[in-house]
């Protein structure tokens, strides 16, 4: 129980479902907008494509040029795209990487965003952009950038594969696991962390066996969108810093770089606030928070070391020098020695914890 605490309010309306992408036209026509460009990847442009035949005259265009990690010049040229269109919203399609995007285009432009989430990455929920410019990663957080309509549609999950559907659900659980112990935290978000936990927990086993199984994929999306609202109004620390080191200045995939640091950076931090990890430890075993999660993640197949990704041991020492620059607030401080043996720990894949 919290002695005290602020609740900021939830700002973003949400409508969650199986076959809730055919709400796309209505909830664009609710934001008062007549012109929209719809936004992709490359790899979903054919889903693109449909939602934009579906939106009618609504729909002035598509961009499906989204990657990973918002360099600044694929935005440069989809907000090119953007004003060439007349359009004033965009609707974004797609996983983290094209939420992105809409975010960038959003806060040069004004744009209002409508988001149809089809990974569990969670950046929909939050006022958080990512950029990379320069081979370096930078996070900002403002009102602008935050979408005004997310619409979860249980059906565009079917088509996950199993290994982003783990190495996704376990950057959700990333979210949450930075949100029991951030200093900002408040009741409605611990609860929704606390739900989410148990969802994935469930789901996921359920996942691997039956990609298609329906129920568990709603379970699935909606621990995401818990996760994603605890990352949206909740300070992040250690985790997610680690995690953009690698994104932002080594190029690593962003959910499989979230899965394998989770147990370790979840241990580090345990260390200094074993009481607020407790209802990690406790939904996934009982014994030490970074210990259950690597056990969880390796149970449903997750990669499990920095070295599987492509580092080199001879990059952990930038690693650690980019980690301790401008690092987030974190319960437990902060110094090279110890970032660079969790760093090491990671690299070979070690059960962290007891
Ligand atoms: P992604 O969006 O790059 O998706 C990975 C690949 O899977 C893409 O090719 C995509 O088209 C494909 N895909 C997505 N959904 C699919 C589906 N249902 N079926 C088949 N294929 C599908 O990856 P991601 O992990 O969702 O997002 C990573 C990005 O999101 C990173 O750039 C990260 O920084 C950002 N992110 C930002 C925030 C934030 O709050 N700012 C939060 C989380 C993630």
């Amino acid at each position: 129980m919290m002695d005290s605490f602020i609740f900021p309010g939830l700002t973003t309306r949400v409508v969650f479902g199986a076959g809730t992408l055919s709400r796309a036209q209505e909830e664009v026509r609710r934001l008062g907008h007549d012109k929209v460009l719809v936004l992709s990847t490359p790899h979903q442009k054919a889903d693109a494509e449909k939602l934009a035949e579906s939106l009618g005259d609504l729909a002035s265009g598509i961009f499906a040029g989204a990657v990973m990690h918002t360099p600044v010049e694929v935005t440069e040229t989809a907000v090119e795209a953007f004003r060439a269109s007349g359009a004033t919203a965009v609707v974004s399609l797609g996983g983290g990487s094209t939420t992105g995007l809409g975010k960038a285009i959003a806060v040069r432009t004004g744009a209002d965003q409508v988001v149809i989430p089809t990974t569990y990455a969670g950046s929909e929920m939050t006022d958080i952009l990512g950029e990379t410019a320069s081979g370096e990663k930078t996070t900002r957080r403002s009102p602008d950038i935050r979408p005004e309509t997310v619409i979860y549609d249980v059906d565009l999950t079917l088509s996950l594969p199993v290994g982003l559907t783990v190495t996704s659900a376990m950057n959700a659980i990333a979210h949450a696991m930075e949100a029991f112990y951030a200093p900002d935290r408040n009741p409605v978000i611990e609860l929704m962390c606390r739900d989410a936990m148990v969802a994935f927990r469930d789901g996921i086993p359920r996942l691997i066996e039956d990609p298609q199984d329906r129920s568990a994929r709603t379970k699935a999306l909606y621990a995401a969108w818990c996760c994603s609202t605890a990352l949206g109004y909740v300070s992040m620390a250690l985790h997610h810093k680690l995690a953009h080191v690698f994104g932002g200045s080594f190029d690593t995939p962003h959910a499989e770089t979230h899965a394998i640091l989770l147990p370790y950076t979840t241990a580090f931090n345990e260390q200094a606030v074993p009481d607020l990890l407790r209802p990690i430890a406790d939904t996934f075993g009982g014994g030490s928070a970074g210990g259950e999660l690597w056990d969880f993640a390796q149970t449903v197949g997750s990669p499990m070391s920095l070295k599987a990704l492509g580092i080199e041991e001879s990059d952990l020492d930038r690693a650690t020098a980019i980690a301790v620059k401008n690092a987030y607030t974190n319960p437990r401080p902060i110094d090279p020695g110890s970032i660079r043996e969790l760093l090491q720990a990671a690299w070979e894949g070690r059960r962290p914890g007891g």
